[in-house]
């Protein structure tokens, strides 16, 4: 017997469950052990062993040990086994790095990984979806990707696009029914949903038939194209400039090559040294370093509370130029409590923080009323809690809302008026229709245990107005006129100017037995009144958006509320100019492309827009040559998010589709995060800039060196090791550590950068070749002065040139924290920095002082006050630029 023919008595002992509480955590937990985990078994990942080997993929180091290799058969055994061990200790390094970039990136996927509501032991909880197990009973709601194979128990309205497997585009309607035949299709198995598909609307509650490889999607797992991680817009670009600085080192270093040999030197000895200068002088550690910058600022945006689900938006957040931002719940603190209420003839304040249940209602002259005397607003509060799913409870001394905040201020609301949990159990829904912002309603038909029957639709007023047909006013029900019509709209324009977020709700007799459908119950209906409900601005959110203003990126509101109520918010936020439009829903309709590219640029606020809308925002935006981050949590948001150049998902209230589609996702849903990961992807920018130059600047030093003292006739200023040596003494932390740099102060008082910026702009190509340049004529001079044209000195004159080397590029290396000067910061600020030069100093030390290591290093000592040469030459590339702005 297949799932789908089971009905839900025999499903419930075949799944050996009890349906109404669900499985025991140590039942979860045993089937856990016994079945494993709900996910698709993924492809081998790369063993160690494999990844330390690659790090001698490079040509290079290849032909490097080639060339060791045969000078360990010339007999020259010292500088073979040194260089082989620097190779070696290069790519324990290069392997670390790599490591810590994988590591990083993995922990990533697993705070992005997707949960489940489940039932266990009677309570709902969220767990991760890897934990389910065959009986679990688990809640799917619109949006939700579905985590396993689930036989439906109840339906709401549920629709599930079943592509993935099925390939059909279009949503299918979900029952739970059993199915009588034996033979049906999976797109024809509508009582069950399926592992990997997706919730588009309404919700369903279903227990867990199959998991893991054991699903339909599991089945066809194998042909499921693993995804790779792609490179970045900036890594790619990095490659690319890899391959040409490759090409510059290689024809650089031949022509030192030949110069060398022109001058007399040893074609072998030209040829390794060649070799050694090519090795150290090819960025090879960049990608690495690139990869751990990034992945280690994603880090630090992940304390800051955003979760990068794509590395590249990390590039892109400091390009933003505009922020579409929802309102509810990103801008406002989603605490909703209802302050106001209102029929056609009463209206009445709220008194009450929060979600606490207590609270009374006073007039207009600040007299406390019994709404016992007022029937419209006990009604309308009793069905206000009645279309409602949300709850309201008591956790660790606070009341908080589980489900829609909205419901949940209508819930409180109802309680305050004496609407009791027995009054509403007297009551059962037969039947819904789900809120979505597209409608911006919600409507339930219920039954009374008398044998009542009612339609009840909650919603935006201005939607439900037009469906009204009559009033319920003090003196009972009466047809609407058009003044009650005026009347309700200024109330709500009244409320709406205090920022106040408006619902009316609406009824309508139904008859017992009698079929509707969805149009005609929604349509004339009886107007009660309006609920007035605060949701206050969260108060870091003024502060980030004058930030952004500082940092020149504009800040636009969208959302599904009421303009004035948009208004008064954008108000209070401080986010509009005296000259910011409000642009509502219906009048961008109207407008055809080109008319909303023409106003867009001076509005700040959408309101009463729809998801549909959110998308043409974006790409209008776009248009104007902005870069846009849009957040969203809705299915429908999902192209908007996708469209926008960083798209943002909300990690609390977001839905799984949002969130797959989102670039960026705001643990807190606070607007306030989208302002620290724009500082945040800035600074991470800023510093792959910070090593970049550094990294190359030192290697145009390396190479300059040389070529100058072969094209000037004089011996080797470095041998192989020593070159080799530099480079990973220098290289490797450093640049590390300018990576963990922290931003400039200013980082967020500059405007965007350009997306179509090159690497080196701003200077740095200019920074990078004169600073090179100079450590390069530096190390010649001391080299020069040291050799006096003495070849009794040579081996005095190469450790001071290599000291020289060394201590040009550290101080360098503080030069190239700041874009301004080397005095623009504070040295001691970073102190993986001091950490990683002093230990690049000592390992300098180490081979110029520890007489073992001489011969292998060609070095010696050096006496003391030579250091004082040595440190005033080193530090003549980064002071002589130090006062100027180039
Ligand atoms: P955002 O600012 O993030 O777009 P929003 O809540 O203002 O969020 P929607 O959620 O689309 O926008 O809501 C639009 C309107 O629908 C609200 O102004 C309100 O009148 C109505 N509404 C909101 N939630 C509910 C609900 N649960 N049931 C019925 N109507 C609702």
């Amino acid at each position: 017997m297949n799932w789908y023919q089971y009905n839900l008595e025999n499903l419930a002992r075949k799944l050996d469950v009890n349906m109404d509480l669900g499985l025991s955590s140590k039942q979860a937990e045993e089937r856990l052990k016994k079945l494993g985990y709900n996910e698709l078994e993924e492809g081998k990942s790369v063993s160690l062993l494999l990844l330390f080997f690659r790090q001698f993929q490079d040509f290079m180091v290849i032909v490097l040990l080639a060339a060791t290799l045969i000078s360990g058969l010339l007999g020259e055994y010292v500088d073979a086994i040194a260089i082989m061990a620097i190779v070696f200790l290069n790519a324990v390094l290069g392997f670390f790095q790599e490591q810590k970039a994988e590591k990083s990136l993995a922990k990533l996927k697993e705070l992005s990984a997707p949960q489940a509501e489940v039932l266990r032991s009677g309570i709902w909880e969220k767990v991760h979806s890897r934990e389910l197990v065959v009986g679990d009973i688990v809640k799917v709601t619109s949006g939700d990707r579905v985590s396993a194979d689930l036989r439906l128990l109840t339906v709401s309205g549920l629709e599930v696009e079943e592509s993935s497997l099925t390939g059909e585009s279009l949503p299918v309607l979900k029952q739970t029914k059993e199915l009588k035949e034996g033979n049906v299709e999976l797109g024809d198995q509508v009582n069950m949903v399926f592992s990997g598909t997706l919730v588009t609307r309404g919700s369903g509650v279903g227990v867990v038939v199959g998991t893991g490889m054991k699903t339909a999607m599991g089945q066809i797992a194998s042909l499921l194209v693993q995804t790779s991680r792609m490179p970045t817009p900036l890594e790619r670009k990095l490659a690319e400039l890899g391959k040409i600085l490759i090409v510059t080192a290689l024809l650089l270093t031949a022509f030192v090559v030949i110069a060398g040999v022109y001058r007399g030197h040893p074609l072998y000895e030209m040829f390794l040294a060649g070799v050694s200068l090519a090795v150290a002088a090819i960025p090879e550690g960049l990608p690495a370093i690139v990869t751990v910058a990034l992945s280690l600022g994603v880090q630090r945006m992940i304390k800051k509370k955003a979760i990068v689900r794509k590395l590249s938006a990390v590039e892109t957040l400091g390009c933003a130029s505009v922020i579409c931002s929802d309102k509810t719940g990103t801008m406002t603190e989603n605490q909703m409590t209802v302050k106001q209420v209102s029929t056609i003839d009463e209206h009445f304040y709220v008194t009450g923080e929060g979600y606490d249940p207590y609270g009374a209602f006073f007039d207009g002259r600040n007299q406390e009323v019994k709404l016992g005397d007022i029937p419209a607003i006990s009604r309308m509060l009793l069905y206000g809690s009645l279309c409602n799913h949300a709850r309201v409870v008591n956790k660790e001394d606070r009341y908080v809302v589980d489900g829609d905040p909205t419901e949940g201020a209508l819930r409180v609301a109802g309680w305050k008026a004496g609407v009791t949990e027995e009054s509403l159990a007297e009551w059962e829904i037969t039947y819904e229709i789900p809120f979505d912002s597209d409608r911006k309603r919600m409507s339930v038909v219920v039954e009374h245990r008398s044998g009542e029957r009612l339609i009840i639709v909650k919603g935006a007023p201005d939607v439900l107005l037009p469906r009204s047909t009559s009033v319920y006013s003090s003196e009972g029900q009466r047809p609407l006129m058009q003044k009650d019509a005026q009347v309700v709209e200024s109330k709500i324009g009244n409320m709406a100017d205090q920022a106040l977020r408006t619902i009316a709700i609406c009824y309508k007799p139904l008859k017992k037995g009698q079929s509707y459908n969805d149009f005609e119950l929604e349509k004339d209906l009886t107007f009660i009144g309006v609920t007035g409900i605060i949701d206050p601005p969260r108060k870091e959110v003024k502060r980030a958006i004058e930030e952004c203003h500082q940092a020149g990126i504009k800040t636009v509101m969208i959302t599904g509320d009421h303009a004035k109520t948009a208004r008064a918010i954008a108000r209070d936020l401080e986010l509009m100019p005296e000259n910011g439009q409000v642009v509502e829903g219906s009048k961008l309709s109207a407008m055809n492309d080109d008319q909303l590219e023409a106003i867009i640029d001076e509005t700040y606020v959408f309101a009463r827009v729809t998801p549909q809308h959110k998308l043409r925002i974006v790409q209008a935006f776009q248009k104007q040559g902005h870069v846009v981050a849009m957040t969203g949590d809705g299915v429908n948001d999902a192209p908007a998010i996708k469209a926008s150049d960083i798209g943002i998902s909300m990690g609390q209230s977001g839905t799984d589709v949002a969130k797959e589609a989102s670039s960026l996702v705001l643990l807190d849903d606070n607007f306030a995060t989208i302002r620290s990961a724009i500082q945040e992807g800035r600074n991470i920018y800023e510093n792959i800039r910070k090593f970049i130059r550094y990294l190359l600047a030192s290697n145009v030093g390396e190479i300059l060196v040389m070529l100058f003292a072969m094209l000037l006739a004089l011996p080797l200023p470095l041998v192989p090791v020593q070159i080799l040596w530099v480079n990973l003494v220098t290289d490797g932390l450093p640049a590390m550590a300018l990576g963990l740099d922290r931003s400039e102060g200013d980082v967020m008082k500059r405007s965007p950068r350009s997306p179509k910026e090159g690497i080196f702009a701003r200077g740095l190509g200019f920074k990078i070749i004169s600073r090179g340049f100079m450590i390069g004529i530096v190390t010649l001079i001391a080299f020069i002065m040291a050799y006096q044209g003495d070849p009794e000195r040579l081996l005095y004159a190469q450790t001071i040139a290599f000291s020289t080397l060394v201590v040009a590029q550290l101080i360098h290396v503080f030069d190239c924290r700041s874009e301004r000067s080397v005095f623009a910061r504070n040295p001691f600020s970073n102190l993986y920095l001091i950490g990683a030069v002093l230990s690049s100093l000592l390992l300098m030390l180490v081979v110029i002082y520890y007489d073992p290591l001489h011969p292998i290093f060609h070095t010696m000592d050096v006496p003391l006050r030579d250091w004082i040469f040595i440190t005033g030459l080193g530090a003549v590339p980064t002071f002589l630029w130090g006062f100027s702005k180039k």
